[in-house]
């Protein structure tokens, strides 16, 4: 259970305080209490809500790096794809994506075949220890029929046939989040939602912890550590900025990244990648344009991503609709009929990740975030007590972090033990035998009857700690009634607001359950939602009206 003890926060020094709450934040978190450490982890807003609740769901595989001759990264991507798979098989699944082939050049069936089973020998212990319904297929080929048989609107002039890869998909990045920060809580870790951290503090030249306030509140206080973590993303570099002699230097420069949800186009299981106008700068093995990809989730088709190199500051991050017309012309000229119209979107999701470095950008020419930034401010400003995580993929979130606390491991002069365990060792809820078999538990569940749907969300969500929520069902069979037109139950509502800190609506509708994060949930769903966070939390009317304003506004845009 995840408990908001604001005044656990400021009782005696923790060995290290981890400032931002989302996915690197998270990873971090449940790293250091493995290992042994007392941490506290704080978040400005709600655990997720930036970039980490924006992304595009894709685990990626990494097969794009040997592109770029990068095999280190790929190495890196493949195995935490894995890990992903064996620690939180409820909320992580493969996904094929085709790859459609064309002539016999560099976008051709040898050219491209050649790559795909190299990949496949370099990544041969993939499935390792990775449960039956969760492993990953070696590379398939496809005829040009059967690919038109799942993709007629493809463009056919010397369209050979297509390649098949399997990429690890997220069912809910703000869940897996969550399993991450809950193993950290059962762990002793100190967690909490709303609690900014404003300045650092600091004694003879170190760090030794964060000033800090409680934003329901307005209260300030302080948050001693032995090493500050520094994982606030975006925000990393402004936290920064309040010491001139720690700022990162040159600042680093942020993409803007844009996708956005489809009503279901496809009915099968594949994704695509669509070749696009917009060209790579780092391909060393040019194909082509980069690819747009359109790949089937939950009841969507998700299209992404879109990039531009933003400078502002991470609160204004923003699309225009000339842009996302833009988009959507690109995605309408890959693939006719797949979206003619804006008013088809159902969810935008914006946000800012790493970039290359914006000087180097050219026209047509984009050069991506490669790897994730982790300093050390001892060794780059003298500075000892912090180290700075600035996350480039969520995809390498658990890996990053676990490098992030074996440095500050190493300063504090202690072994790093659980290495191993943090890449084996299930998150919450993701300690079952096999995802069909939590399925059945959750089906046989008596006295009430849950349509497959419902018990699906459960299975994906909950995984092994699914009995939470019947347990709520158990004490009222009221509960179990799926709020108007969506999978989620009033059951998980109560569950949000007593066990996961959820203190606003949108707390509950875009990061706690399945509820809005696909397209906008019904009046009804969440005037009934917000009844009865408004019963749970003493809400009055006024109060209630305004937190369901809040959400409102957020569609179709989310970031
Ligand atoms: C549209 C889009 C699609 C993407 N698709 C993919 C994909 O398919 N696969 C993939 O692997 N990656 C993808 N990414 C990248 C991925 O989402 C990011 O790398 C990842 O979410 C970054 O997580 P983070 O924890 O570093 O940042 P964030 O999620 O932004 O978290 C930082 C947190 O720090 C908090 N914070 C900031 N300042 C403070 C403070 N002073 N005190 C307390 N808290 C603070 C913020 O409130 C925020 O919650 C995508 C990104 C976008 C935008």
């Amino acid at each position: 259970m995840l408990t908001r003890d604001i005044a656990l926060l400021n009782q005696g020094a923790f060995d290290v305080v981890v400032i931002g709450g989302g996915i690197f934040g998270a990873c971090a978190a449940r790293e250091a209490a493995l290992a042994g450490l007392s941490v506290a982890l704080i978040e400005q807003k709600d655990f997720s809500h930036a970039t980490s609740a924006n992304h595009f769901k894709m685990v990626h595989c990494g097969i794009r790096y040997l592109q770029h001759l990068d095999i280190k990264r790929l190495w890196e991507s493949s195995y935490e794809r894995s890990a992903l798979l064996r620690i939180a098989p409820h909320l992580v699944q493969t996904v094929p994506i085709v790859i459609p082939t064309y002539g016999v050049g560099s976008q051709g069936k040898p050219f491209l075949g050649v790559g795909m089973l190299t990949y496949d020998l370099l990544t041969i212990r993939r499935n390792e220890k990775i449960l039956p319904d969760k492993r990953i297929a070696p590379t398939q080929f496809f005829s040009r029929s059967k690919l038109l048989s799942f993709f007629p609107g493809l463009n056919k002039a010397g369209l050979t046939g297509g390649m098949v890869f399997d990429e690890g998909q997220m069912y809910n990045l703000p869940r897996l989040a969550l399993a991450f920060i809950h193993s950290a809580a059962e762990r002793g870790a100190v967690v909490a939602n709303y609690v900014r951290a404003t300045d650092f503090l600091t004694s003879n030249g170190k760090i030794i912890g964060v000033k800090s306030v409680d934003e329901t509140t307005g209260e300030s206080f302080e948050v001693q550590s032995r090493y500050v973590l520094n994982t606030a993303g975006p925000w990393a570099h402004r936290l920064l900025n309040t010491d001139k002699s720690i700022a990162l230097k040159p600042v680093p420069t942020f993409s803007r990244d844009l996708a956005f949800t489809l009503p279901r186009r496809f009915d099968h299981r594949y994704g695509v990648a669509l070749p696009s106008e917009t060209r790579d700068a780092d391909v060393l093995a040019d194909r082509g344009g980069r690819h747009l990809f359109a790949v089937p989730w939950r009841t969507c088709t998700l299209i992404g991503v879109w990039h531009k190199v933003f400078e502002g500051p991470p609160e204004e991050v923003n699309v225009e609709p000339e842009e996302l017309e833009q988009f959507r012309r690109e995605v309408a000229h890959a693939y006719p009929g797949l979206c003619d119209d804006l008013d088809q979107i159902q969810v935008i999701n914006t946000g800012l990740t790493l970039f290359g470095d914006a000087h180097d950008q050219r026209q047509r020419g984009l050069s991506f975030g490669k790897r994730s930034m982790l300093v050390d401010h001892k060794a780059v400003h003298g500075r000892a007590g912090l180290v700075t995580l600035i996350g480039v993929r969520a995809t390498t979130a658990r890996g990053m972090a676990s490098k992030a606390i074996g440095l500050i491991l190493r300063k504090l002069n202690k072994p790093f033990t659980s290495k191993k365990a943090s890449a084996y060792q299930p998150v919450w809820g993701g300690g079952v035998a096999s995802f069909s078999q939590i399925n059945e538990e959750i089906q046989a569940f008596d006295p009430v009857r849950l349509s497959t749907q419902v018990v699906r969300s459960l299975a994906h969500n909950y995984g092994s700690k699914t009995d939470k929520i019947l347990g709520y069902v158990r004490q009222n069979r009221n509960w179990a009634m799926p709020l108007q037109g969506s999978t989620t139950l009033p059951a998980e509502v109560v569950h949000s607001v007593r066990e996961e800190m959820a203190l606003t609506l949108g707390d509950v509708v875009f990061r706690r359950t399945d509820l809005g994060t696909g397209g906008k949930p019904t009046k009804a769903a969440l005037t009934i939602c917000a009844d009865i966070m408004a019963t749970e939390l003493g809400w009055s009317k006024t109060k209630m009206e305004h937190e369901l304003e809040l959400v409102n506004q957020s569609y179709p845009r989310l970031g």
